[in-house]
């Protein structure tokens, strides 16, 4: 029989073979580790506490489908806001970008849900029931492991769904039937087999083959962008004093393999800056644990730079962490502007159904326009529609609308016009749209009619 093998082996999670390599980090203790137990666990203490805190009686973070409407710690985007919304998605880009030429990948191995529920949560469980290296894997405890991973994926895809329909809707959903909230429950229990999936199985392979922001590394560090480094001058060349005949050529690193034990990506940093490192720093716990035995100085495996690395000092001026600020700063206060100044009612022309125009008995036209007008406060408002620096025309529309809090209404009207008035088959109206309460703006409308010039 033929076996087919990589020359080489091109991922941590394959074997030469092309079969999954399982990778079962030992669990590293020291201090990177207890600081990144308490960014994780109090990162899930906030996702399952932000969709009950409420900011002016509204959800401080909650994405409504149904409504259409995304609260946001106190202010309350709709469809209406594709602009701001289009602000906030650059603003958050050009942050991930700063951060990462900054701090290279320290959102992912502090802050990613998917390293802190792995590393923090179902691994401790797993290696709690199996042992590290799965030395107890009967199957009573395979048993129990999976009855418990079911569990904490159902509780957490239940949270997970709070952030979409609220937490009031969602507790009424708990005790009721699945068969009253069809379409919810298959939400829950396609999130749950999902996570369920990636949690137990699927694991680093997210990281490494899944994830689009790691596949960004490459273009989103540079050489002084933060990372966690070996630092070969100090390490090379490796192995245990004994072993290598002259003794003055001996580097610290005794190749005892403690970091590469602890990768929950499974290589070897020895090996240089890697897409597959997470920043996750539990090699350098493990090395430092080393160093400390030996007597050593800590930090042959650190947060470093590539450049610091080869010698060269930290430089926290250069290209990118001068542009990444500035457009940063530019975003953000035109998004601050731009949210100070919502009025909460939001007004858009909208395309006229049926014939634009009509011909009245007096030989003038009656030109259709249709306005949808939104009232996103949290009152009901009253709003007036007249027309504004526009002597030649009439409007045929009722003298006020009402609009009961966040809802939204199509406007038909009519605007009656001198057919003359028309060049090339339009012309244009202006229309003032006020409330009682200081609302005001002017809309420009074009109005579709007979080119008067040709009749
Ligand atoms: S843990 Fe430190 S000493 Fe051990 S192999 Fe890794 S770098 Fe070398
Ligand atoms: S190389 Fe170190 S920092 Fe990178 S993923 Fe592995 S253990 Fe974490």
């Amino acid at each position: 029989m033929t076996t087919n093998l990589a020359p080489e082996q091109v991922l941590s999670t394959l074997n030469r073979d092309g079969t999954r390599r399982w990778i079962t980090p030992k669990p590293a203790p020291g201090r990177f580790m207890r600081r990144r137990q308490i960014v994780g666990y109090a990162l899930i203490a906030l996702f399952v506490l932000l969709p009950r805190i409420r900011i002016g009686g509204r959800p401080a973070f909650m994405i409504d489908l149904v409504d259409r409407e995304l609260d946001f710690f106190g202010t309350v985007f709709r469809p209406s806001d594709g602009f701001v919304l289009a602000l906030v998605g650059l603003t958050i880009a050009i942050a991930v970008f700063l951060v990462t030429a900054l701090w290279g990948r320290v959102w992912c191995g502090w802050g990613c849900p998917q390293t802190v529920y792995l590393e923090h949560v179902f691994r401790p469980i797993e290696r709690w029931l199996e042992g590290y290296r799965g030395q107890h894997t009967s199957r009573v405890r395979k048993v129990v492991k999976w009855t418990v991973f079911s569990a904490l994926a159902f509780a957490l895809s239940n949270v997970f769904l709070a952030y979409f329909v609220g937490t009031d809707r969602l507790e009424t959903w708990v005790f009721r039937s699945p068969l009253e909230h069809p379409v919810g429950f298959a939400i829950v229990l396609g999130t749950s087999a999902l996570m369920l999936a990636d949690f137990g199985w699927f694991r680093e392979q997210m990281c490494i083959v899944a994830c689009p922001y790691g596949r960004l590394q490459s273009v989103l560090l540079d050489r002084q962008s933060l990372i966690v480094g070996y630092d070969e001058a100090r390490g090379e060349p490796r192995g245990k004093k004994k072993k290598l005949p002259v003794l003055s050529t001996v580097g610290d690193c005794v190749d005892c393999s403690a970091c590469v034990a602890v990768c929950p990506t499974g290589i070897d940093i020895r090996n240089g800056l890697q897409m597959e490192c997470v920043g996750c720093a539990q090699c350098i716990d493990a090395c430092d644990a080393v160093m400390d035995k030996l007597d050593r100085k800590r930090g042959l495996i650190r947060y470093t730079s590539q450049d610091e690395l080869a010698g060269k000092p930290r430089a926290l001026l250069r290209l990118r962490t001068i542009v990444y600020p500035a457009v940063l700063v530019l975003c953000a206060g035109m998004l601050a502007f731009v949210v100070a100044r919502r009025t909460g009612t939001e007004v858009w022309v909208e395309r006229v159904n049926g014939p634009s125009f009509v011909e009245l008995p007096d030989g003038s036209i009656s030109a259709q326009a249709r306005i949808k007008l939104e009232n996103g406060t949290d009152a009901p408002k009253k709003y007036f529609i007249v027309l504004v620096d526009t002597p030649d025309a009439s409007l045929r529309a009722q003298p006020s609308y009402e609009l009961a809090p966040h809802k939204s209404l199509e406007v038909p009207l009519f605007v009656d016009v001198p057919r003359t008035s028309f060049v090339a088959g339009k012309r244009r109206a202006y229309l003032k749209i006020h409330d009682t309460e200081g609302f005001s703006r002017i809309i420009t409308v074009t109005l579709l009619g007979p080119d008067g010039g040709t009749k």
